[in-house]
């Protein structure tokens, strides 16, 4: 198949690596010409361009802006393409771009492959990159089977493992499991540094270890990746955060009144269900 990546960067080109080893063809679209380069001197497209005439031949299509450009992409995008032409995007949030795009292209999927790393550019695409991680594909009741089956191929192709759920349901599950994480865990350092007392903090600093690491990894990561998310997953990501502050005031109630059986009644419950998520 001829495959179209629009956007040569950290997911782009992971698309582009290990679609090339299934032997289709890609071509690669993104803003700068030395990105466009690099590309093709790394092995991750056969042909690149920052011309969007170059997709013309795409059988399909990914999107793999940042997210703020998918939709605008989009519209300029279609004016090159055959109706037959499968697009997908690969955007960490359906809602918004499924409303938005499905409408204007019959064979149009939503999706959002769940890998990553916290690099970005064209330098930081990875081969196998996908592999064992989930894959979700969105499409709804109007997207037509062979897009459907099409991408299924591909996914597989990847080695991911594929999920299908609606927009909605997939903004709400990532605000929870991914969005919801680094709002708390920028609150955990934010808090950490209300210490008013210079010696106090600096020995937390000194003494900070494999717990902080872990609880503070999100919080510490790229800030726009996080405006992102507040940006284009508001409600679901308000609605966590508000079901999170209570949850932060009940443990402060059960403290506060030296509960102390209730509080290891909470920390149990949690002890057990963690591995609902994380095994
Ligand atoms: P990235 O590494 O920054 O790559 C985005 C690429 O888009 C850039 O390298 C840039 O290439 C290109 N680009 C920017 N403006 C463009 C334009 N006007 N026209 C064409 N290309 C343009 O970001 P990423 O991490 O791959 O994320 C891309 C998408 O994947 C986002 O929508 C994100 O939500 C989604 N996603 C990210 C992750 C993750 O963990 N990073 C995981 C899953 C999904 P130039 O060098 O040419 O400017």
């Amino acid at each position: 198949m001829n495959i179209g990546i629009l956007g040569l960067g950290l997911i782009g080109g992971s698309l582009g690596f290990d679609l090339r080893c299934h032997g289709h063809y890609v071509i690669g679209v993104s803003r700068r010409p030395s990105t466009c380069e690099k590309a093709i001197a790394l092995g991750c497209v056969d042909q690149a361009s920052v011309d969007m005439k170059l997709l013309a031949p795409a059988d399909v299509v990914f999107i793999c802006t940042p997210i703020g450009l998918i939709i605008p992409k989009f519209t300029e995008l279609i004016t090159h393409l055959s109706k037959s032409c499968i697009i997908t995007d690969v955007g960490s949030v359906k809602t918004p771009i499924v409303e938005g795009l499905a409408p204007q292209w019959e064979n149009f999927i939503g999706g959002h492959p769940m890998a990553g790393t916290a690099d970005s550019g064209i330098e930081a695409a990875l081969r196998h990159l996908f592999v064992n991680r989930p894959y979700v594909l969105t499409p709804t009741v109007k997207t037509p089977t062979r897009a459907v089956k099409v991408m299924e191929e591909l996914i597989a192709e990847l080695g991911a493992n594929i999920y299908h759920c609606s927009p909605k349901a997939h903004d709400q599950a990532v605000g929870w499991i991914s969005h919801l994480p680094v709002m708390v865990s920028t609150s955990l350092i934010a808090a950490c540094m209300g210490e008013n007392d210079g010696e106090v903090l600096q020995l937390a600093q000194n003494l900070a270890s494999s717990g902080f690491r872990d609880t503070s990894r999100v919080g510490g990561g790229n800030p726009e990746l996080g405006v992102m998310m507040a940006r284009y997953n508001r409600q679901a990501l308000l609605a966590s955060l508000q079901q999170y502050r209570y949850h932060l005031d009940e443990l402060m109630g059960l403290i506060e009144r030296e509960d102390w059986l209730a509080l290891e009644e909470k920390l149990r419950f949690t002890q057990r269900v963690r591995r609902d998520f994380v095994e």
